[in-house]
C-alpha cells in the first residue's frame, strides 16, 4: 500500500526532532570528555534549549493531527510492518509528551540540575542532611510525574508502574516484584554457600597495569566482538556510557584504573555492548524513534552478555589469557589461567553495587527497586532512609556501610533523575542476558567453543539478527516473546549462575 503524504510529513517532523536530540547527546557527550570546566554553565543551558525545542516540536498539535490521519492505514497494516511501528512508537511518545506539562517538566530539570550539584558536593563529605530536602522534594516530582502519565495506561495499578513504563515498557510492579522474588529465593542460598566455601584470592588483579596498555587490549577484543570503529569511537571519561548520535556514529566512553586489571577491560566490554545494540539498528529507522534500543532491560542484557557471559567465562579466557600475559609479562608470569579467571569471577558480598560481582550484584539491585516503592507510596519516610538502608545491607548482604558515601548517597540515578523506575532495568538485563544466551544456544550449540577460539561471529550475528535490527520496533515482551517464545523467565540466568560459580567454588548445590 502506498503510505499517504501525511507519513512522509510525519518522517519529516521526526527528522527534525530527532536532530535535535543528536545534537543534544553530541553536545552531552563532549560535556562528560573533553569540555573544559568553564564550558559548564553555558551548557546547561544550550542542553536546556535544545530540549525545549524539541518538545515543542513533539507536543506540536500537528503531530497529534498527522497520528489521528494516519489511523486507517495504520489498521490496514500488519502490526510488525515498519509503518505501522513507526505511528504506534510515535504515538506513544506524543502521549508521553503531551500529558506531562510543560512548567512540571520545566520546574524538574530545574530542581534536578541543582540537586545533582548538591549531591555532587555533600556526597564526599559524607553529608545526608545536606541532600534530604531535595530528595523529599524529588520525591515529590516523582509521584506528580507519574500521576499525570496515568492516562497512559488503564492497566497501571500502581503509583510506580507509569515510572517503570518509561524505562522498561510493558513492564510493571507486579511483574518486576514476581521474577525479583524468585531469583532472590535462588541467589539467597548461591551467595551462602560460597561464603562458607574457599575464599578467592584476587591479589593477582591488584598490581601495576599501565591503563592505555589495558584499553590497547579492550579495544581489540571489542573489534573482534563487531563494535564498527568506522561507525563509533572510544574515549576516556569518569562514568562510562554509550551515546548515539546516528547510526553511523554510535560512541562508547571508559574509564581505567592503573593500579587494577580489569575494571577499565569490563566497563569497555560492556559499553561495546550497548554500542554493538545501536550500531545494529536497521538504518532506515535513522531519525525516528524506532532508531534507539528499546527498553533499559533489553539494552543491559546486551553490556552483560558482552561483559560477562562472554567477557568473564573461561572460554574467552582460554583464548585471550596468552595474549593478555603477553602484554603484562613481569605481573602476570606466574598467575595461572585458572588462578587470574577465579580472580576476575571473585564473589564478596560488598557496598557498592558498581563493584559488586554477578552473583550479589542483583541484591544490591532489590534493594533499591524495594526503597523506591516504599518511598513513592509513604510507607519510609526520606529522614528515615539511611538507617533503613544500612538495616537492609545487614540483612540481605550482611554488612553494614560505615558511611554514607558509599552507603545510601553512592548512586547518582535519585540525585539526578526521578525516584522510581530507575533501577530495575539492570537486574532484568542479567535476566534477559542469559535467557537470550540460552535461547541462542539452542540454534547454534556451537557458540562458547567458537568464544574459545576468539570466534565472535555466530553470536554477534544471531543478536544482531533476533535483537539488534529492530530497535524499539518491539517493546520487551513482544521482543522476547518472539526471540525466546516465552515470557520472561528467571531460570536461564539461575541455571548459569549456579553452574558457573558452582563449578569455580566446588560447590555441592
Ligand atoms: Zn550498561
Amino acid at each position: 500500500m502506498e503510505a499517504p503524504a501525511q507519513y512522509s510529513e510525519l518522517k519529516k517532523r521526526l527528522s527534525e526532532i530527532y536532530d535535535l536530540y543528536g545534537a543534544s547527546s553530541v553536545l552531552g557527550w563532549d560535556q562528560a570528555t573533553y569540555m573544559p570546566p568553564g564550558g559548564a554553565a553555558a551548557r546547561a543551558r544550550q542542553l536546556g534549549t535544545l530540549s525545549k525545542l524539541a518538545q515543542e516540536k513533539l507536543t506540536d498539535p500537528a503531530i497529534g493531527k498527522l497520528l489521528d490521519e494516519l489511523r486507517s492505514f495504520e489498521n490496514n497494516l500488519s502490526r510488525d510492518s515498519d509503518e505501522a511501528s513507526l505511528i504506534r512508537v510515535t504515538r506513544r511518545s506524543y502521549q508521553i509528551a503531551t500529558l506531562i506539562p510543560p512548567a512540571l517538566v520545566e520546574e524538574i530539570s530545574n530542581h534536578i540540575a541543582m540537586a545533582y550539584q548538591t549531591w555532587a558536593k555533600a556526597r564526599p563529605e559524607n553529608n545526608f542532611v545536606a541532600v534530604q530536602d531535595n530528595l523529599e522534594k524529588t520525591l515529590d516530582y516523582s509521584r506528580q510525574y507519574a500521576e499525570s502519565l496515568r492516562p497512559l495506561d488503564s492497566n497501571y495499578r500502581h503509583v510506580m508502574d507509569p515510572l517503570i513504563d518509561l524505562s522498561d515498557y510493558g513492564m510493571q510492579v507486579e511483574t518486576v516484584q514476581s521474577v525479583f522474588t524468585e531469583l532472590r529465593q535462588a541467589l539467597v542460598p548461591l551467595v551462602k554457600a560460597i561464603s562458607e566455601s574457599s575464599v578467592t584470592d584476587d591479589a593477582c588483579l591488584y598490581q601495576s597495569f599501565p591503563g592505555d596498555q589495558q584499553l590497547a587490549f579492550a579495544k581489540e577484543v571489542i573489534q573482534k566482538f563487531g563494535y564498527d570503529f568506522q561507525r563509533g569511537r572510544q574515549d576516556p571519561t569518569h562514568h562510562p556510557f554509550a551515546t548515539r548520535f546516528s547510526a553511523g556514529d554510535v560512541r562508547i566512553t571508559t574509564r581505567v584504573d592503573d593500579h587494577h586489571l580489569g575494571d577499565g577491560i569490563f566497563a569497555t566490554f560492556h559499553e561495546s555492548g550497548h554500542g554493538m545494540y545501536e550500531q545494529g539498528i536497521n538504518v532506515d529507522f535513522d531519525a525516528t524513534p524506532l532508531g534507539g534500543g528499546t527498553s533499559a532491560g533489553i539494552h543491559e542484557s546486551q553490556s552483560r552478555t558482552w561483559e560477562n557471559i562472554v567477557g568473564r567465562s573461561r572460554a574467552f579466557w582460554e583464548h585471550y589469557y596468552a595474549p593478555l600475559q603477553a602484554l603484562f609479562p613481569d605481573q602476570l608470569k606466574n598467575v595461572s589461567l585458572d588462578t587470574f579467571y577465579r580472580a576476575i569471577n571473585k564473589v564478596e558480598p560488598s557496598l557498592v553495587r558498581v563493584k559488586a560481582d554477578e552473583v550479589t550484584y542483583n541484591l544490591h539491585i532489590m534493594v533499591r527497586f524495594d526503597f523506591e516503592l516504599a518511598l513513592l507510596e509513604g510507607k519510609l519516610a526520606v529522614k528515615d532512609l539511611p538507617e533503613a538502608w544500612n538495616a537492609r545491607y545487614q540483612a540481605d548482604l550482611g554488612i553494614t556501610p560505615s558511611d554514607y558515601k558509599d552507603g545510601v548517597m553512592q548512586d547518582v540515578h535519585w540525585f539526578a533523575g526521578l525516584i522510581g523506575g530507575a533501577f530495575q532495568g539492570y537486574t532484568l538485563g542479567n535476566i534477559l542476558g542469559a535467557q537470550f544466551y540460552q535461547t541462542a544456544l539452542k540454534s547454534h550449540p556451537e557458540i562458547p567453543a567458537e568464544i574459545g577460539q576468539g570466534k565472535f561471529d555466530t553470536l554477534y550475528g544471531w543478536l544482531r539478527a533476533n535483537i539488534y535490527q529492530h530497535g524499539s520496533k518491539y517493546n520487551a515482551p513482544e521482543l522476547i516473546q518472539r526471540v525466546t517464545g516465552g515470557p520472561l523467565d528467571v531460570q536461564p540466568l539461575v541455571s548459569y549462575l549456579y553452574s558457573k560459580y558452582g563449578e569455580i567454588y566446588g560447590l555441592n548445590l
